[in-house]
């Protein structure tokens, strides 16, 4: 599903953000990518989107190398990739219905599909009776819930998160979590950033630390190790 192999990312500044990295993550998996700031965590998860691309090795996304993939390319992968942000980047001047239905309209997916998939993931996500609104209208977790269901409404393979639960209160965290296992039980991938140790110690999954653009430790059913 994600395989990189001897991934270096030095950024124009100098910074060796990721500094060799070997991975494989399997079709179905949930991974958990841990560490302090500063690590490299949001830069390894932006390669695996190809928001930025490493300027070494080699990184394979459902068949795809991402790092030959030619610009004019990446909006066709972002369709087989969902991505969730810690600050949920809705458009504020969308309602929360079309929010979710623009990723289905840019590829021309009849009308009538259109409506019935969004009303689909808005029902996952519990939040059907709040199509209508703008995303200041929601709370955090409820914005959350949206974007969320923006990520899935193509159907992807794998969901990528940095930080989801990173601006939300503990509770509300929790629900969020549990929407991921809910995806990921339905056998798509999760890669999430996080620096959640209560959830990462409870809901136990595949933990990847990473320190210095380096992977530390990579264990099934790991801890969060760290005590920020
Ligand atoms: P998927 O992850 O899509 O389920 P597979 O698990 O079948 O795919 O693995 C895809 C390919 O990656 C296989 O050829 C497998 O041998 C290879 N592979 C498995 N583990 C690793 C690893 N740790 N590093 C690199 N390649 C691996
Ligand atoms: P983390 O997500 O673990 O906090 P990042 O991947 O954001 O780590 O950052 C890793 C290192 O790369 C840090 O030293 C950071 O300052 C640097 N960095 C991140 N993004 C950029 C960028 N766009 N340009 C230059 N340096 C960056």
């Amino acid at each position: 599903m994600i395989d990189m192999k001897d991934v270096h990312k030095k950024y124009p500044n100098g910074i060796m953000a990721v500094n060799g990295i070997n991975v494989h993550i399997k079709q179905g998996e949930f991974v958990y990518v841990v560490g302090p700031s500063g690590a490299g965590k949001s830069t390894f998860i932006k390669m695996m989107y190809r928001e930025e691309r490493p300027t070494q090795g080699d990184i394979v996304v459902s068949g795809v190398n991402l790092a030959k993939l030619k610009n004019n390319r990446v909006p066709y992968l972002r369709r087989n990739i969902g991505v969730v942000f810690q600050d949920f980047k809705l458009l504020p001047t969308l309602t929360v219905y079309e929010n979710i239905a623009y990723a289905l309209e840019v590829i021309e997916e009849q009308p009538k599909y259109i409506k019935k998939r969004v009303m689909e993931v808005l029902d996952l996500v519990g939040l059907k009776h709040k199509a209508r609104m703008l995303p200041n209208e929601l709370s955090g977790g409820e914005q959350q819930r949206i974007s969320i269901a923006r990520s899935i409404v193509n159907t992807p393979k794998v969901v990528i998160a940095d930080e989801p639960t990173g601006n939300l209160d503990p509770e509300t965290s929790w629900d969020i979590m549990n929407l991921f296992e809910e995806i990921n039980s339905r056998g798509t991938t999760v890669v999430m950033a996080t620096h959640n140790r209560e959830i990462v110690n409870t809901i136990k999954h595949r933990v990847i630390a990473i320190e210095n653009g380096k992977i530390v430790r990579d264990e099934q059913r790991g801890d969060y190790g760290y005590e920020d």
